[in-house]
């Protein structure tokens, strides 16, 4: 009894973890700590579920228990310690295809304790679906990430068959409950038709819109968690479960508004798999070229630059040269911000994350609504590895794949710096006229090299 109360106490001291550095997550300068935290709520949870537990556990089971725990801890923490910034989603992705798996092994442990409780059974088999389809979805996710499966592959009427194979799913899961067979082998065959469903269902979706399918993969093993609160009667399983479930939700629904797409369009649109000549309109004119000697005397007489960091600025990893030419610049007395566009990057707050790595002051970094009307007033704007989110196409013309999506509004400043290496596309796989815009230069290169160079260049005037 004594024990149960103790063990209580942990899972409400382990929820309340989970919402305060959920909280703390919010805001960059936090986001560490509140990461810290939860991993020690989670701790506190998993110590108190093996030191209190009342149920009578064999030594081999505890064997089985830390060896696990030890495996998962050692390659989890490898994986975490070793990856790149720009892998991230790609591991995001593989860690939530195993908390899929996890709840829908759940599922299907307690299958046979619990046939003939109706409401249990609903809890099991919805658990193991949603478990299954997250988990081969978000290996899809992972292969399509790390470039192994980089074309969408869709079968005739794919649209048709993913719905059959749905309803079906969920046809024979009802059946499973109200039938109160024992049977191991047809929850099994639900197990599997759950796995081709997932694939199924990310195997159309194009490599652009991985981030916002992982999402909503994370949201679908939120749930599934949740039900395996549900069954235990596990208050934090509940809790962890709910706050993945929603958090999920909402980030895909934020990335959805930021792209300015339904999530109709990316569950069954094309996006992400065009090239230069699909989307977009027919460029015709001519890129200047700038130096880093020429931009550094425009930057050094100028009175505001604005910096629009993108995905190449993280592949470079210039964050820290980046920040040492703002500061050079403010040293000049010229003013510096960051233009950070929702999406710029490869996951949400990806640039803050970067930026924030390189001690870049949190209050520089300016949102798109915020830094739009300010472009005008703008003397520079330096983008540095971004492409797609500062494409005009997405404003003025209806026929390119990004149509509608929110940018940012650089052709408004008096000049634009681009950097990049080629005139290659972004991830959208479109044009961007941007480069041909009278005011625009091009200053090609690596960006880590070039900023470098621009760095030096700015040192070298008096
Ligand atoms: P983009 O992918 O549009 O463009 C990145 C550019 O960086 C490329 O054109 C590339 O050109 C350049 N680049 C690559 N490596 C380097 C390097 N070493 N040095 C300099 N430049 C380099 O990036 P954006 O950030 O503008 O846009 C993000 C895209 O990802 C959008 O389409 C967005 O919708 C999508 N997306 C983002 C999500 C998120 O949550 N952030 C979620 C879902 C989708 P080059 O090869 O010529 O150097």
């Amino acid at each position: 009894m004594m024990n149960q109360s103790l063990l209580e106490i942990a899972y409400l001291i382990g929820s309340v973890t989970f919402i305060v550095g959920l909280k703390m997550m919010g805001n960059a300068k936090t986001a560490r700590n509140g990461n810290l935290i939860a991993a020690a709520g989670m701790f506190i949870a998993i110590v108190g579920t093996i030191a209190l537990h009342d149920k009578p556990v064999t030594p081999l089971i505890y064997g089985l228990i830390f060896s696990a725990i030890a495996l998962g801890s050692v390659v989890g923490w490898m994986a975490a310690k070793k990856v790149q910034m720009t892998k991230m989603p790609e591991l995001v992705s593989m860690f939530n295809g195993m908390g899929g798996a996890c709840a829908a092994l759940i599922g299907l442990m307690e299958f046979q304790h619990n046939v003939g409780n109706t409401g249990s059974m609903i809890t099991i088999i919805a658990g193991t679906v949603i478990g299954s389809v997250s988990f081969s979805g978000s290996i899809i996710a992972y292969l399509k990430l790390n470039g192994t499966m980089n074309k969408p592959l869709r079968l005739p009427s794919y649209n048709i068959i993913n719905t059959a194979v749905l309803i079906g799913v969920i046809l024979f899961g009802a059946w499973i409950i109200y039938s109160d067979t024992a049977e191991m082998a047809i929850v099994y065959a639900l197990f599997a038709i759950a796995i081709l469903y997932g694939v199924l269902f990310t195997v159309p979706i194009g490599g652009a819109d991985m981030p916002v399918v992982i999402s909503l993969l994370n949201s679908f093993t939120g749930l599934a968690a949740a039900f395996g609160g549900f069954l235990y009667d596990n208050k934090i399983m509940l809790t962890g479960g709910i706050l993945v479930g929603s958090a999920g939700t909402l980030l895909t629904l934020v990335m959805c508004k930021a792209m300015n797409r339904p999530l109709s369009n990316v569950i069954f649109g094309a996006f992400g798999e065009g090239t230069a000549s699909s989307g977009g309109p027919e460029v015709k004119g001519s890129i200047k070229d700038a130096s880093a000697t020429d931009i550094a005397i425009l930057m050094n007489y100028s009175k505001k630059v604005v910096i629009v960091p993108g995905y190449g600025l993280a592949v470079a990893q210039a964050q820290h040269v980046i920040h040492e030419l703002e500061q050079l610049l403010e040293e000049r007395g010229v003013e510096v911000k960051y233009a950070i566009h929702p999406v710029a990057g490869r996951m949400p707050g990806h640039m803050n994350v970067l930026l924030a790595e390189s001690n870049v002051a949190y209050e520089k970094l300016v949102e798109m609504e915020d830094i739009n009307p300010e472009f005008e007033q703008t003397d520079v704007v330096l983008v540095v590895g971004a492409n797609d989110v500062v494409n005009p196409a997405a404003k003025t013309d209806p026929s390119s794949p990004i149509y509608g999506m929110p940018i940012l509004e650089v052709d408004k400043a008096k000049h634009i710096i681009v950097n990049k290496r080629s005139m290659s596309a972004g991830y959208a796989g479109i044009d961007n006229l941007l480069f041909y815009d009278p005011k625009c230069s091009m200053f090609f290169g690596d960006a880590k090299k070039a900023l470098t160079e621009l760095v030096n260049e700015l040192k070298n005037l008096s």
